[in-house]
């Protein structure tokens, strides 16, 4: 496609065409609206952006990100410290705090094990895990992975390793979502559903 625009605006039509879920199109469409708002949204922008360049840290306990470490879930006294969540994935962690689902701490591995991909144990944060779980003060470890393949091979090579900690290892329920129709749910979440059923 001929460049419409001089090498700058290019670069920041490139640059933003990198982020999940805008493609060129968008990215476009995304370069003309921040050009057009330079003063409302593009110079705040710039400005949150550089200024998470130069705060953001990854938290050395949890793996999170936040601008401190160890980061605001880690040092907050109101979460419940007997009580790991272990997420992938920052994202995931995020997921969790949105629907209020638990006041704990947290565990980012930073991915899942994909011998496919070629990550392997070294490549997560799963000796820090074992190493946090083996704190007298920590109960339990809810593992808060993905129902896929890889998120599942994870969760059971996690539990291995856990086995001589004196915690209680929890997985997320598998089934129904809620406000889900049965006739609609494919057959792995349907079995899994009845598999997993529990007292009414
Ligand atoms: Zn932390």
């Amino acid at each position: 496609m001929p460049a419409v625009a001089g090498p700058e605006i290019e670069r920041l039509i490139q640059l933003l065409a990198r982020l999940p879920g805008l493609g060129p199109r968008s990215a476009r469409r995304a370069a003309l609206h921040l050009i057009k708002k330079r003063e409302l949204l593009m110079a705040p922008l710039a400005g949150a952006l550089q200024t998470a360049i130069e705060k953001i840290v990854v938290c050395a306990s949890c793996g999170n990100i936040d601008t401190q470490s160890p980061c605001t879930a880690c040092i907050d006294p109101r979460r419940d410290g007997s009580v790991i969540v272990v997420v992938a994935d920052v994202a995931d962690l995020w997921a969790l705090e949105r629907a209020g689902a638990i006041n704990a701490r947290y565990h980012v591995l930073g991915g899942t094990l994909s011998p496919l991909d070629g990550i392997g144990p070294g490549d997560l944060t799963i000796d820090a895990l074992v190493s946090r779980a083996h704190d007298a003060a920590v109960h339990e470890v809810i593992l808060a992975l993905n129902a896929t393949v890889d998120g599942q091979t994870t969760a059971h090579y996690i539990t291995d390793l856990l086995r001589d900690a004196n915690v209680k290892v929890t997985r997320l329920a598998h089934g129904v979502p809620v406000g889900g129709e049965l006739d609609y749910l494919d057959e792995g979440t349907l079995s899994a559903a009845i598999r997993q059923r529990t007292a009414f």
